[in-house]
Formats: C-alpha cells, sequence, structure tokens
C-alpha cells in the first residue's frame, strides 16, 4: 500500500484522505479471498465507503465531548455492513475477514504514516470491529437458524407430502381433493386411473373439474353441485358408481367434506370414496334374505296363529271336556265342557286339585294312574270313573289322560279328555237290570212250561200205545201218525226249554259237569244214530268217520248235547245235501269235525254266533233261538276244549271241537280213514 506523503494530522484524517486507496486495497483482497478467477464486482464496494464514513466519523467523536456514542456509532456501523454483506450471501467467515483486512489497512495505513492512535480513537476502532463481528455473528447465526428452521419445515413438508402420497396411492379408496376453484390439489393413482375409466379424461394436478369433464355435461353439472355442497361447508356422504350411476355397477360410498388449513383457511374441498359394491351386494342379498324369511316368517305366523286359533276353538268347542293339569294336579285351563261336566266355574277349579273333583271311592285309583303315567309306566291311560260335581252329584267320565313332556324329556303338564258317559252307565246298568230280569223271567218260565211237557208226553206214550193196539182201524193208524208228529214236537219243546234253562244255569255261573271217562268215537256214533231218522226226512246222508278210541274225562251228557248240537245245526242249515261226521284224536286232543254243504256262514257273522241269541239266518226261513252254539262252547270251553267254525256264505259250516285226551296218545293218530 502507497499512502501519499501530505501530512495529516489525526487518523481519521488519514482515512478520509486516503478513501480511495484503501477501498481499492480492501476490494482486491476481499475479492482475491472470495473468488481469486473471477473478475472484481463493483457491487462488492457498494457500502464500503459508508462503513468507512461511518468509522471515520466514529474516530473523530472519539476525541470529541461525545466520545462515549463513538464506538457505539463505529458498532452500529459495523453491524450495519455485517448485516448486509450476510443479507448479500456472503458467510461469517468472509464477513470477519473483512473487517480484519480493513483493520489491517488501516494500521498499517497509520504506522506507515507515523500515526499514533489516541487510546480513545483505539478503544473504538477495536470496539468498532469486535463488536462488528461479534453482532454479524449473532446476525448470521440468528438469520442462519431461521435459514434452517425453514429448510426444516420444507423438508419435514416434503417427506410428510411424500409418505402421504405413497399412503394415498396405496390405499384402495379414492382420494381426490379440488382449491375453492373447482381445480384438482391432490388425488392418488386409483384415483386417477378411474377418473379416467369412468370419464376418459387423465386429469393432473391443476386440472379444473369443469374442464375434466366438458365433454359429460351431465356428469360435470352433477359433480360440481356434489362439491359445491361441499365447498359450502356441508359433510356428507353418498352411495352411488363414481361415474355415471345408471350403467356403472361398482358402488363407492363417497364422503364429501370441505378442507381447511390450520388456522381454518378454506383451501378447497375432497372426498374419500370406499368401493363398497361386494358390501352391497352383500347387503342386497342379505336384504333379500331378511325379505324371503320375513315373509316365510309372517306366513309361519300366520299360520301359527290360524293353528293355534283353531286349537282354541276346538279346545273350547270340543264336544269332550279337555283340561290341563299341572303336575301338582292343579286344574290349569279347562275347556267349557268340562265346566259343565263338573258342574264348577274356572275361576273356582284353579283352587281345585284333580284330587278334591275326584269321587271318593275313584280316587286311589286315579291318584295311582297319574303316579304311574309320571313314572314312565303307562303312556296314557284310559279309566271310567266318577267325579264329584260341584252340587254334590256323582257324574261318571271316561276318562284319558296323558302327560305331556318337555324338550328334555322332563313331565310338563297332564292332559285329561273326559266324555260324559253316565247316561252309557245308566243305560247299561238299566240293560243289566234288563238283562237279569229276562234271565230270572226264562228260568222260572223255562221251568213253568216244561212242568206240563212231562205228563203231556207221558199221556201221548199212552195215546201211542193205545193206537198201536188197535193198528187195524182206520183211525188208530191215523192217531198213531199223530201222535208220533205230537211227541217230536214235545220233545223239540222239551229241547228249547233245556236249553233255556242251561243258559239261566250258565249265567248263573252254575254250569256244572259230571267227568266220566268217555270215549268221544263210540258217543258219536249214538248221537249220530239217534239222528238218522232226522236226518233221513231232512234229505241228509250222514257220512260217519271214526277212530279207534279217544278217551277223556268229559260229562258224556253234556258231551251229547255238544254233538247233537253241532248236527241239529248241520241238518237244519245243511237240509237235502250230506253231512260230514268225524271224530279222532289229534296229537294229545280228541276231534269232532262236523261238516255240512248247506247255506254257510258270512264272515261279519263268524264271530259272533257263539253268543247268546246271535243268530246269523232270519227267523222267517229257520226257527231258533241263538242258544244251541252259545251252550256248546260253554260246555266245550268249561271241559277245557275250544270250538271252531270254519265256512263261506253258500258253501256249508265245518264245525271243529278239540277236547284234552284222558292221557298223552303216544301214536300219531288212530282216525279212521
Ligand atoms: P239257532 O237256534 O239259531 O240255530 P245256534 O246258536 O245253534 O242257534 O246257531 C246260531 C246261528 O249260527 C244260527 O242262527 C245260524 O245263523 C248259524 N249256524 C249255526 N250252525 C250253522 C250251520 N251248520 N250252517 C249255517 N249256519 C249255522
Amino acid at each position: 500500500m502507497s499512502l501519499s506523503s501530505s501530512q495529516v494530522i489525526s487518523v481519521e484524517d488519514v482515512i478520509a484522505s486516503q478513501r480511495d486507496v484503501i477501498l481499492e486495497h480492501w476490494m482486491e483482497r476481499i475479492h482475491r479471498a472470495l473468488q481469486p478467477d473471477a473478475p472484481p464486482r463493483a457491487e462488492l464496494l457498494d457500502h464500503i465507503p459508508r462503513f468507512l464514513d461511518s468509522l471515520i466519523l466514529a474516530m473523530r467523536l472519539a476525541h470529541s465531548p461525545a466520545q462515549e456514542s463513538a464506538a457505539c456509532w463505529a458498532a452500529q456501523a459495523a453491524l450495519k455492513h455485517g448485516e448486509l454483506r450476510l443479507r448479500e450471501g456472503f458467510s461469517l467467515d468472509t464477513v470477519v475477514y473483512e473487517y480484519g483486512v480493513l483493520r489491517d489497512c488501516l494500521l498499517t495505513l497509520a504506522r506507515e504514516q507515523g500515526l499514533k492512535f489516541l487510546p480513545d480513537q483505539m478503544r473504538a476502532f477495536t470496539e468498532c470491529f469486535h463488536r462488528g463481528i461479534a453482532e454479524a455473528a449473532i446476525v448470521y447465526l440468528q438469520q442462519h437458524e431461521r435459514e434452517l428452521r425453514a429448510a426444516g419445515a420444507a423438508a419435514e413438508r416434503q417427506h410428510a407430502h411424500a409418505l402421504l402420497a405413497a399412503i394415498l396411492d396405496k390405499t384402495t379408496d379414492l382420494v381426490g381433493a379440488l382449491d375453492t376453484d373447482f381445480r384438482f390439489i391432490l388425488f392418488n393413482r386409483r384415483y386417477q386411473q378411474e377418473f379416467e375409466t369412468r370419464f376418459g379424461t387423465r386429469i393432473s394436478l391443476g386440472m379444473s373439474l369443469p374442464d375434466a369433464l366438458a365433454h359429460l355435461p351431465e356428469q360435470k353439472h352433477r359433480l360440481v353441485a356434489l362439491w359445491g355442497r361441499a365447498l359450502r361447508g356441508e359433510e356428507f356422504t353418498v352411495v352411488q358408481p363414481f361415474g355415471d350411476p345408471a350403467q356403472e355397477d361398482t358402488w363407492y360410498e363417497l364422503r364429501y367434506a370441505r378442507l381447511e388449513d390450520a388456522q381454518g383457511e378454506i383451501q378447497g374441498a375432497f372426498h374419500v370414496g370406499r368401493d363398497v359394491t361386494a358390501a352391497r351386494k352383500a347387503h342386497e342379498e342379505l336384504d333379500l334374505h331378511v325379505q324371503e324369511r320375513t315373509a316365510a316368517l309372517a306366513q309361519a305366523n300366520a299360520r301359527l296363529r290360524e293353528s293355534e286359533e283353531r286349537f282354541r276353538a276346538t279346545f273350547n268347542q270340543a264336544a269332550v271336556g279337555i283340561a290341563h293339569v299341572g303336575l301338582d294336579e292343579r286344574w290349569l285351563q279347562l275347556n267349557q265342557c268340562y265346566l259343565e261336566l263338573l258342574g264348577s266355574t274356572e275361576p273356582e277349579l284353579r283352587k281345585l286339585t284333580v284330587r278334591d273333583v275326584t269321587h271318593l271311592e275313584d280316587r286311589e285309583k286315579s291318584q295311582s294312574l297319574m303316579r304311574q303315567l309320571l313314572a314312565g309306566e303307562l303312556a296314557h291311560y284310559t279309566v271310567e270313573q266318577r267325579y264329584q260335581r260341584r252340587n254334590g252329584e256323582p257324574v261318571w267320565v271316561e276318562l284319558t289322560v296323558s302327560l305331556v313332556r318337555d324338550a328334555s324329556g322332563a313331565p310338563s303338564y297332564f292332559i285329561f279328555a273326559a266324555v260324559d258317559i253316565s247316561e252309557n252307565v245308566r243305560l247299561y246298568q238299566e240293560a243289566q237290570r234288563a238283562v237279569h230280569l229276562r234271565d230270572e223271567f226264562l228260568q222260572v218260565a223255562s221251568h213253568e212250561l216244561k212242568t206240563p211237557l212231562t205228563p203231556l208226553s207221558l199221556k201221548l206214550q199212552m195215546l201211542s200205545r193205545v193206537a198201536q193196539a188197535e193198528l187195524s182201524s182206520i183211525t188208530a193208524r191215523r192217531l198213531q201218525r199223530d201222535v208220533e208228529v205230537m211227541h217230536r214236537q214235545v220233545n223239540r219243546l222239551a229241547e228249547l226249554m233245556d236249553d233255556l234253562l242251561d243258559v239261566s244255569r250258565i249265567t248263573a255261573g252254575q254250569l256244572h259237569l259230571n267227568p266220566e271217562s268217555v270215549d268221544l268215537c263210540v258217543l258219536t256214533r249214538e248221537v249220530s244214530a239217534r239222528f238218522t231218522p232226522q236226518a233221513t226226512r231232512a234229505g241228509c246222508r250222514l257220512q260217519v268217520e271214526l277212530g279207534c278210541e279217544a278217551l277223556g274225562q268229559w260229562d258224556p251228557l253234556r258231551l251229547e248235547q255238544v254233538v247233537s248240537n253241532l248236527l241239529s245245526n248241520a241238518i237244519k242249515y245243511g237240509a237235502g245235501r250230506p253231512i260230514h261226521i268225524r271224530a279222532e284224536t289229534a296229537g294229545n286232543r280228541a276231534r269232532l269235525t262236523v261238516r255240512d254243504e248247506g247255506i254257510g256262514i258270512a264272515p261279519e257273522a263268524l264271530g259272533r254266533i257263539f253268543h247268546k241269541f246271535e243268530r246269523a239266518v232270519s227267523e222267517r226261513n229257520y226257527g231258533g233261538l241263538g242258544l244251541g252254539l252259545f251252550i256248546t262252547r260253554q260246555i266245550v270251553e268249561a271241559s277245557g276244549g275250544s270250538i271252531q267254525v270254519e265256512s263261506q256264505l253258500g258253501r256249508g259250516a265245518t264245525f271243529i271241537v278239540e277236547l284234552p285226551l284222558a292221557r298223552p296218545v303216544d301214536t300219531v293218530s288212530h282216525a279212521a280213514g
């Protein structure tokens, strides 16, 4: 550095006079420090002169009365300079260096000029640089910090934005946002693709929605209206296809809302769309299913109601008494018929148990049956018993009781069904009385009627003998024939009387047998022989087949009665045709078979002809009391045997009697062929 050698009196004067030289020198060094190869930059000098001026002023002030503010002034100047430099983009190093250059330059200049800094000047001078450097550093740091913060926030924003974009792109939802001018400010990849597929426009950021849909006026109108609502602050959800609602089958749940920043400034609006096609389909299916089920349920309900009504009607209007009874035997519910039966009202009966209304004599039986039902020993039971009506009268009922069990099989309640059989019982008792009276009458009548038969029979025998003595006379011969006829009639009458007497005995349980050793074959032969004339008269040929011997312990008179009854029936109902009689042994039984070829018996009558007074023919055609087979069966069964009949109408009848033999027969059969 070269300074002019003119005499100066103070440092500031020197600096002031050497201003340009200083600046040039400074400039050169700074430039070199900053950009060694680049041409010098004029703007670098811009405010150096001002700084220099401030410095000179500060130094002048330093030895004036205002010296206190000199340092301050210098510092201000330095600070200002530093600030400007930093704002220009100088680094703090460069600013510090710049101060150093200036300081060196000034000190060198002063030394070369042989000048000395006054102490105050030196202080101001040094302060100027020190404070300048320090303040500049603070400014720098503050500025730098701001920059860092700004840069950090920007980077953060960028990072967050990138993250958000990545998330949005990954989501299958549609995400789109418009600014207040309906321009896209955000959308994810799915949104872009879907928009392109549905509307044929590839959207980009900044593109306006109306422009993107310019070719689809209807859709444009629809979507602008929706976005408009969101921009006005309405938050809402629509479920519809993303594209044309009329044509598409992909449904979205689109939520629209306004977009505001942290300060509440309206930035636009956005919508988020979730694909709800599957859910909607499932929902529709569910809906359909629910509809079907509801309809089915309604139908079932209607049916149930109907059946309940039917049940109630059946329950209430049934001609039989129906009641539900609890396990504690209390009446739970009774229909009208049951109430009438018991002559009581439902509220009254609810206070009572089954036991309370059951007739004293029937209580034990009724209780026992209910216990058996509860124990599962009976599935249900029917019993004839009496109830005690409220007015004390007994009433006969036929009662059927069953037990209702719950799903687990535990007893739940009883169902009682009662039919009033008082009338039946009365009629039955009356009938029984009538039968009893009839039997009594028959017994007396048969006795009384039989009494004159014996002398009548004797008189006829006498008459017959007289007639036989006079057989030469025509009158006597005629008399003889008439007497024979009368005799047969009297016998027949006696037989009928005997039958009646037998029935009375049987009914009274007084059929007594006097068993002795009897051969069925012999007995059959004798009886058959006795019947031959009668059979002949009826045009029947008796074909008798007899085994060797069929011995048993039977009452011979009664057995005769059995064979006689069967033979006389065969002759009566098989007149004009042969009759086959067979007596034999079969296993350990003696067997008598009487077969005719007569009118036969209808299948429905087969079961009843063995009962008292039962007949299968009209009285007009065939006489009889319907007692023969009854007595026959009673005798056979009392003898330990059985009787069966096989017959078809018009094809004859076969009666088979089997009786136990006296001792087991070891040979297979003695039956004659
Ligand atoms: P009945 O006095 O009427 O013959 P029975 O008790 O001997 O009384 O017979 C009862 C009924 O059985 C008869 O009325 C008749 O209808 C039928 N019956 C009995 N034996 C014969 C038979 N051999 N052939 C056809 N019907 C017979």
